[in-house]
């Protein structure tokens, strides 16, 4: 398909748009979850029209970005010292750093002791945290995402390959290869969050737009999935 990029600004926004050309009768403008404006035009519409109904849909095109900006995972900045507070499955726990022997992450009554061998920097204590909360990640993921599974098996689906890394603008993705990427910033948030972004994403397994039928399915498997994306889209991480 023919596909071409245009931009226009607004105030201090500058948005980007994809046109495809495509046989139908009325231009279309969508705005996707991760922010890309498309433009449906019929075939031979010109280069100003398609700018002209841009400009004149530009308020409403940045409504639909705010919104969708607010549903990316929020982080304020951390600064890794003691006392600040961290989140681990949807609770909150106090930092220690503490200079030590060794690098290491302890996880007991509800204290995330970071101990750093020699100087302890923010920096470093980041690191360890990281690799601390990816090794807890990799631990407590595939717990979650096994029984969930097992439903979608049962409809005869195969078990798609589980990726953990760290993303700017989603919670999950599937890709039509049948990897299942997580955020591993879920690891922050509680597990029926978890639960259900992985049940969202395995809903892509049936259906690959966010249909009707999909929702459908979604509801039936679970019931209160909007209970949980709330609470989600409410988690500042
Ligand atoms: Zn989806």
């Amino acid at each position: 398909m023919n596909v071409q990029s245009g931009a226009i600004a607004y105030g201090m926004e500058h948005i980007r748009f994809d046109v495809l050309y495509v046989k139908r009768k009325t231009m279309e403008i969508a705005v996707h979850p991760d922010r890309q404006v498309v433009v449906k035009a019929p075939a031979g519409t010109t280069w100003e029209e398609i700018e002209n109904r841009v400009k004149k849909r530009v308020r409403w095109i940045c409504k639909q970005i705010l919104h969708f900006r607010q549903f990316e995972p929020r982080t304020p900045p951390r600064h890794y010292v003691s006392g600040e507070t961290h989140l681990y499955l949807g609770r909150q726990y106090r930092l220690k750093v503490v200079e030590g022997d060794k690098d290491s992450v302890k996880f007991m009554r509800g204290r995330l002791t970071v101990t750093i061998k020699g100087q302890a920097t923010p920096d470093r204590v980041k690191v360890g945290l990281e690799s601390w909360y990816r090794t807890k990640a990799w631990e407590k993921m595939p717990v979650i995402f096994g029984p969930v599974m097992e439903r979608f098996k049962r409809l005869g689906h195969n078990c798609p390959e589980l990726q953990i890394r760290r993303m700017k603008r989603r919670w999950g993705s599937l890709s039509k290869k049948g990897t299942l990427t997580l955020n591993l910033s879920l690891i922050s948030v509680p597990k029926e969050c978890i639960e259900y972004v992985i049940t969202h994403e395995l809903c892509h397994l049936m259906f690959h737009d966010h249909s009707a039928a999909f929702y459908k399915l979604l509801e039936q498997l679970m019931p209160d999935w909007e209970q949980r994306k709330r609470k989600l889209e409410m988690a500042v991480l």
